[in-house]
């Protein structure tokens, strides 16, 4: 297989990095809040609220979780998050998606003070990304700092972002132009899939189809972000992750990014760091 971009080894020097810096806003009377909030009991959901909960606490900042019951209201959901936005101990603000169905999930995410929006996702920080500044997702965030392990010079290069989802590839094709490469966005109608990947220097996969990128969709020498998460069926009958590239057909790739424990990881950490970023502008008077 390809040389493996660890996510996990680089999401826990950046844990690291974020412990640190909590520690500095502690000294300085400032302890970072996330508030977690989480509607119903969605399974994965339930997976990841635990997850995102346990690392922040592990990095010394403060966890403040909501559950709600799944019928909660649209309008108590929304007086929720205006409590958190006046709430000076909270600096981040994350409401897990999906939403339940009678919730409006785009109104839920407007009403989030674009400053404690640590998921990147309000229109503010989506329209910011491609002016510069605001708050950046996470996943791809997470993807442009396993990049920047490994590319010196991201400018002129060739990258193609296959999916063009709000939460993962219009963002990172955003963050890919900005550091001046030559991107290319593709999608399920997208024609000639293959033949535009056998482009990139750059590829990044975020489709949610397990193996779509084979080997011979993949330049020697490219470097490989497998976004994709998906539950298949192995041969004995077990349940496990896979990601969108066939890992085992790109031994030619000059970097490749495991599932699980590439851009998964990164995720987590970007939201920390995110956190950490929030709290020290609120506070700006603060070193
Ligand atoms: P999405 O379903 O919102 O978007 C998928 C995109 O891929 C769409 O634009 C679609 O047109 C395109 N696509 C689907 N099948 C395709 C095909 N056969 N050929 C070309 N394009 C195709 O998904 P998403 O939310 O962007 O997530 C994508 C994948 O990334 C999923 O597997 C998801 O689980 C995973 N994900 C991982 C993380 C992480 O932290 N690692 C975070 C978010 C999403």
């Amino acid at each position: 297989t390809a040389p493996i971009l660890d996510g996990r080894a680089i999401a826990a020097e950046v844990t690291t990095r974020v412990a640190e810096d909590v520690a500095g806003l502690i000294a300085d009377g400032i302890t970072p809040g996330l508030a977690v909030v989480l509607v119903g009991e969605d399974a994965a959901s339930l997976v990841y609220v635990g997850r995102k909960v346990a690392e922040t606490r592990r990095v010394g900042m403060r966890s403040i979780e909501h559950r709600l019951p799944v019928e909660t209201t649209q309008a108590a959901l929304l007086d929720l998050v205006a409590d958190l936005n006046a709430d000076p101990a909270v600096h981040g603000i994350l409401v897990q998606l999906p939403l339940p169905s009678q919730i409006d999930a785009a109104a839920v995410l407007d009403a989030i003070d674009p400053a404690k929006d640590v998921d990147g996702f309000h229109p503010v920080n989506v329209g910011r990304l491609s002016t510069g500044g605001g708050l950046i997702p996470c996943t791809p965030l997470g993807c442009m700092m396993l990049l920047e392990r490994v590319i010196d010079d991201f400018r002129g290069l060739n990258a193609v972002v296959i999916g063009k989802s709000n939460i993962v590839g219009k963002p990172v094709a955003l963050l890919l132009l900005e550091r001046e490469c030559t991107v290319t966005v593709t999608h399920i109608l997208t024609r000639g899939l293959p033949e535009i990947a056998r482009r990139a220097d750059i590829l990044v996969v975020a489709a949610g189809s397990p193996g779509l990128v084979r080997g011979d969709w993949v330049k020697p020498g490219a470097i490989v972000i497998d976004v994709g998460i998906n539950r298949v069926q192995g041969d004995d009958g077990k349940s496990r992750l896979v990601g969108d590239v066939a890992a085992d057909e790109v031994a030619h790739a000059a970097w490749l990014t495991p599932v699980p424990g590439g851009v998964g990881p990164m995720t987590i950490a970007c939201l920390l760091s995110n956190t950490a970023r929030a709290a020290r502008a609120a506070n700006p008077s603060r070193p």
